[in-house]
């Protein structure tokens, strides 16, 4: 049955105008990965975001590197940009950040004062505003050599990490925190400062994190899964050949001359080994997913309900699973927001927590 449902989401027909819309404009589309081992270590995907950081940084096209690292602060997990201006400096934050990251108010500054050429990696809401920025500010676009957006499915608040990283129970001090590392879903990894180091399968975050509880609100109102906004996209590729081979591998598509040629002569330097592919490759290694994300209509017209203005940009038919998959999201978002909503969804037995995801990618599936 479950062998069914995924066959029946990989070999989804799409028209050219969802394509259009979900995608946005591009040029090409890329399966890679990093070419140098240890690039791949601790990366999210295949190392290449970090990859061709590098690349720009070696071959002197870029002086440093907009990136989000993961902090303790008061012994919590919290991402933190800063710029990195050497191959470890990017290594250290390599890995994707699951916890609300404010960009306007913490790069923007580190944007504005930095001297020389920049590459920026955003979030695609965080990439749109970098390009208003960079449109009323000439001196700041001059700045900007490229950019590369993260798809993004949506983001979670840092109380997701700390309900966690609390289940773990482990009574040492937290020294350090991964989100994701390794092959397919990957693992979570926390550090102490006994020596522990706890790893679980990185489903011990996201069964929650999919279920949307802990989300961000403003990931409601969004409906940009790819980054418009970029010279580069940058993904996981969810399709089963690739769980089946050795190396896991991001996939870039290319939007901009810029992205482009950065991403053929990375792969010509020997930087980024690259097969190019179909876009509906990508579709349908997201195909779970990126319709709901698009389809800002039913959540608009789900919110009236439950008390949230949401405004429909996309203006997408609304199926009865539709309105079903928006009503879960959103009440689940509301309800962990709620005391008594948080101690409820942790003391779930993890079981049934799984059963309810289940139903829930179920109706996302049809
Ligand atoms: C919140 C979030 C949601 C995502 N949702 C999806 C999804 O639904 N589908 C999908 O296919 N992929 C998603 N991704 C992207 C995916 O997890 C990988 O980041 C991507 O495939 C790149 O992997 P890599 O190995 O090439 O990058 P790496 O070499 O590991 O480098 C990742 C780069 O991203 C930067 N970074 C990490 N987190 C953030 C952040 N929060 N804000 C800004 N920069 C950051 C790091 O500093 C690093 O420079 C998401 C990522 C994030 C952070
Ligand atoms: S879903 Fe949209 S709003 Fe939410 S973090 Fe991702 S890009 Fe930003």
């Amino acid at each position: 049955m479950l062998k069914r449902i995924k066959r029946k989401i990989w070999t989804r027909k799409w028209t050219q105008e969802q394509l259009n819309k979900y995608i946005g404009n591009f040029q090409h589309v890329y399966f890679t990965y990093a070419a140098d081992e240890a690039l791949r270590a601790r990366a999210a995907s295949g190392g290449s975001t970090s990859a061709l950081l590098v690349y720009l940084l070696e071959t002197g096209q870029i002086d440093g590197a907009v990136v989000c690292r993961t902090v303790l602060i008061e012994g919590k997990p919290r991402p933190e940009f800063f710029i990195a201006r050497t191959k470890d400096d990017i290594i250290a934050a390599q890995g994707s950040k699951y916890s609300a990251v404010y960009f306007a108010a913490n790069a923007f500054p580190l944007i504005r004062s930095f001297e020389g050429k920049l590459a920026v990696v955003a979030l695609p809401c965080d990439a749109k505003n970098l390009q208003r920025w960079r449109e009323k500010h000439p001196e700041i676009d001059q700045k900007i050599a490229c950019v590369i957006t993260l798809f993004c499915g949506h983001n979670s608040e840092p109380e997701l990490t700390d309900a966690i990283i609390k289940k773990l129970g482990h009574p040492a001090n937290l020294v350090d925190y991964t989100y994701r590392f390794g092959h397919w879903r990957g693992n979570l990894k926390a550090t102490y400062d006994d020596g522990t180091e706890i790893i679980k399968p990185f489903k011990y975050f996201s069964d929650y994190r999919n279920l949307y509880f802990f989300a961000q609100e403003k990931c409601h109102h969004c409906f940009d899964h790819y980054g418009y906004y970029c010279d580069i996209s940058a993904g996981d590729i969810w399709s089963p050949e690739m769980k089946h081979d050795p190396i896991k591998h991001t996939c870039l598509i290319t939007r901009s001359d810029v992205g482009q040629r950065i991403v053929e002569t990375a792969v010509q330097a020997g930087a980024l080994v690259a097969r190019e592919e179909s876009i509906v490759a990508v579709a349908n290694g997201q195909a779970r997913t990126m319709p709901f994300h698009y389809n800002i209509t039913s959540r608009a017209r789900v919110g009236r309900l439950l008390g949230l203005k949401i405004k429909d940009e996309t203006k997408e038919r609304v199926r009865w699973n539709d309105y079903l998959i928006a009503f879960i999201a959103l009440f689940n978002e509301r309800f962990s927001k709620t005391r008594i909503g948080r101690r409820i969804i942790l003391m779930i037995p993890r079981p049934l927590i799984k059963l309810y995801l289940y139903l829930f990618k179920g109706l996302e599936t049809f």
